[in-house]
């Protein structure tokens, strides 16, 4: 009876230990060669819009009476950009959420021990790849990259988390607070040669972080009129900023746009889990490099129904997924594509090359089998 007893509690607890030995160890290796494309890029700067909470459905579903609540962001759609779904996956949160649209990679599961709340591993990021990177928004989300950043090259323009209480009878104050700065800041680009010279470089991101949907969300449920009328507040926004910007580069055409959400939020006002209205973020993409709205007159292949339901059956679609590169947002020339797609291959074997040395080196000799070249 004992001998069964500690043959079961044995197996239960090798079993038990197998589970984080297998997912709760960290899928990241450091210590690659970075690789890039060789040829000029199209852009010289990245603005990068994240509107925390916003649902896909939330953006992109017209008023009853068929106009939308974001004219400026719709006729991007229309005309002059490229839109899609963005899938995140659990945890919908923000941090996790804003690594994988920054970093590149989704949640480390040995976050899971540190609260969602704080990065759990090193990594690269784009801000830490650019030459300078500008940022405003919420404390809770702008200094984990500023943090990760080597140098002082990621530049962090946060309210104090405390006044985030200014914002406790209307959250869309804070995303004004974000637009009035930028605006402001570009003003004092205009007298200020130094900044003014930096900004004028390349390899540059400006990266607003709007907390405003994501609270009234919470607050009000993705149905409520604050929650809306937030989302109309940020088109707005995003407008004027767009066109503060291409004033102030002189309508270069060097500027590339990306505007999407970090998760989105059940019906009742929550986030964190996989259901759709949570993990279905909307995606639009705009300006240097990036392909213009392209009429379809073919079904397109998604048949979950929200082109119907969103009236986009006639602009072309592009969802995007991790680890592929999303060639019909790029308007390049096909040796630009072919180029990318090389160097993103690349990269990844990079990746696989070094996990494959550190296997090795913690394998016995006779245990290790690499696997076989296939012709
Ligand atoms: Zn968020």
């Amino acid at each position: 009876m004992i001998t069964f007893f500690v043959i079961g509690l044995t197996v239960h607890v090798v079993f038990f230990i197998s589970i984080f030995d297998i997912y709760f160890t960290s899928p990241l290796v450091h210590g690659m060669t970075p690789h890039s494309t060789p040829l000029e890029p199209p852009a010289s700067r990245l603005v990068l819009v994240v509107a925390d909470g916003l649902r896909a459905d939330s953006l992109f579903t017209l008023l009853p009476n068929g106009s939308s609540r974001t004219p400026y962001l719709r006729s991007i759609i229309e005309d002059k950009g490229t839109w899609g779904v963005s899938h995140t996956r659990v945890p919908t949160e923000s941090r996790p959420g804003h690594v994988a649209l920054i970093a590149g990679f989704y949640e480390d599961v040995s976050a899971v021990a540190k609260g969602w709340k704080e990065n759990p591993v090193e990594f690269d990021s784009v801000f830490n790849e650019s030459r300078h990177t500008w940022c405003w928004g919420s404390p809770d989300i702008l200094p984990m990259f500023a943090k990760g950043a080597s140098g002082d090259h990621v530049y962090t323009h946060t309210y104090p988390a405390v006044e985030e209480d200014f914002a406790s009878t209307d959250a869309s104050k804070l995303d004004s607070w974000v637009f009035t700065q930028v605006k402001s800041f570009f003003k004092s680009a205009q007298s200020n040669s130094t900044l003014k010279a930096s900004l004028w470089e390349d390899k540059n991101v400006f990266f607003l972080h709007l907390l405003g949907i994501d609270t009234n969300g919470h607050a009000h449920r993705p149905m409520s009129q604050e929650y809306l009328d937030n989302i109309g507040l940020v088109d707005a926004g995003v407008a004027e900023v767009v066109s503060i910007i291409e004033d102030f580069f002189d309508n270069d055409g060097r500027t590339a746009y990306v505007f999407t959400s970090d998760h989105g939020m059940t019906n009742w006002g929550s986030h964190g889990a996989g259901h759709p209205s949570e993990t279905l973020t909307p995606l639009v993409a705009w300006g240097a490099g990036i392909q213009k709205a392209k009429g379809v007159t073919e079904p397109q292949p998604y048949n979950d129904g929200f082109l119907q339901d969103w009236k986009l059956e006639h602009l072309r679609r592009v969802d995007v997924s991790q680890g592929v590169l999303p060639l019909l947002y790029l308007n390049n020339s096909e040796r630009f594509k072919a180029e990318s797609m090389y160097t993103n291959a690349i990269q990844v074997l990079e990746q696989f090359k070094m996990k494959m040395m550190q296997k090795k080196e913690t394998t016995l000799s006779f245990l290790f089998t690499p696997y076989q070249y296939v012709q």
